[in-house]
């Protein structure tokens, strides 16, 4: 195998277990976009073991996988979902969003029938402009729920810059004043949530009924923050060498005009932009070799890298093991050369690299 991905459900146990010490609150397991493209199987599974309250994901057809994969806990879909597909939510008894007056005609005139039977949170904009009923909206949309007697469950935001206190707690204040009426109005207690990850370790008293927790799981730390050593990364994206070369100063190295400044010894790594290694790193980024860090060097081809191992010692041979990605070469740390966010870095990881589970 010339690549593969090591997913430690350990450090995901340990990682949900802190998030739920910390918090003291019921879970809702973000696994969307394949948790995180690290691949949602094996980690669904484990998280259900462990009773997560519940997940969520993006979209419809992530949710029938989970059922597919005998997940009965409740799955919230965050994102539209296209009115012939409300059949299907029904019989799957899946939980969907209700983001605008647009959305909610477009169900009403398509099957009341089913969408009687439908499981819905509702979800308020209080900030992010992105998805969401806003304040103005709320009198107009009671009026429907009640008429239709639609079955609300939930009531949701999301925090849109939660590095930013202050912002975060006018969109929680705003969240409150709007979720309380709803209440009232449907006279009805809903699941009221709002915390993210970052939310759920940082701040208390966002936390209402439920957080909805994703990055911490898998371990991405919170940009900007001192590293919370309670949280492991979850996962180490591996490969081997190759190749190895001599190349003098002078010479060029890899695609386009890189000429190398010194002497050096070249190890070639069977990784690349194919498998979702992100080619802005050509240049910037390291990867780990038995314990130490060596240089990226030339630009970064769709299946292979080269690296300079000149102050590697002795034991340099083909077929030594190296980390691209894990706890020696953070998603942290190639986020902030690429000028992306960690979640960015793990999310574009082929799905076709093998998934190693260690349990
Ligand atoms: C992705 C997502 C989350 C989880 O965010 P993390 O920062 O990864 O914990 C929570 N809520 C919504 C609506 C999301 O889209």
């Amino acid at each position: 195998m010339e690549t593969w991905l090591e997913i430690d459900l350990k450090k995901l146990k340990n990682n949900f277990e802190y998030i739920r010490e910390k918090s003291k609150s019921p879970i809702c397991s973000v696994i969307k976009a394949d948790s995180y493209g690290l691949g949602v199987k094996e980690i669904a599974s484990e998280l259900d073991k462990l009773e997560t309250d519940s997940f969520a994901v993006a979209f419809f057809h992530e949710a029938l996988e989970l059922r597919r994969l005998g997940i009965e806990k409740e799955i919230l879909v965050f994102n539209y979902i296209p009115e012939e597909r409300l059949i299907d939510v029904e019989k799957n008894n899946l939980t969907i969003t209700l983001y605008s007056i647009e959305q909610l005609n477009e169900y009403i005139s398509s099957n009341l029938d089913i969408l009687k039977n439908i499981s819905f949170h509702i979800k308020i904009n209080t900030g992010m402009n992105r998805l969401g009923f806003d304040e103005e909206q709320l009198d107009y949309l009671i009026e429907i729920i009640l008429k239709n007697n639609l079955k609300i469950e939930g009531v949701y935001s999301h925090f849109a810059h939660v590095e930013d206190y202050n912002f975060s707690n006018s969109q929680n204040n705003l969240f409150l004043i709007i979720a309380d009426k709803l209440e009232m109005k449907l006279n009805k207690t809903l699941k009221k949530h709002l915390a993210n990850s970052v939310a759920s370790v940082k701040y208390e008293g966002f936390y209402h009924n439920m957080i909805r927790v994703g990055m911490l799981l898998y371990g991405l730390q919170p940009l900007g923050d001192t590293i919370n050593e309670r949280i492991k990364c979850i996962f180490t994206w591996k490969s081997k060498i190759t190749n190895i070369r001599k190349v003098k100063k002078g010479e060029r190295i890899s695609y386009g005009d890189f000429v190398v400044p010194n002497n050096m010894e070249i190890a070639t790594i069977p990784v690349g932009y194919s498998h979702g290694y992100m080619r802005q790193l050509s240049n910037k980024a390291k990867v780990f070799i038995l314990g130490k860090k060596y240089p990226i060097i030339g630009k970064i081809c769709m299946d292979q890298m080269l690296v300079d191992i000149s102050k590697m010692d002795e034991n340099r041979r083909l077929g030594v093991e190296v980390e691209v990605l894990g706890d020696n070469i953070t998603p942290e740390y190639l986020a902030k050369l690429s000028e992306t966010i960690p979640d960015d870095i793990i999310c574009k990881i082929n799905p076709n690299i093998k998934r190693i589970i260690k349990r």
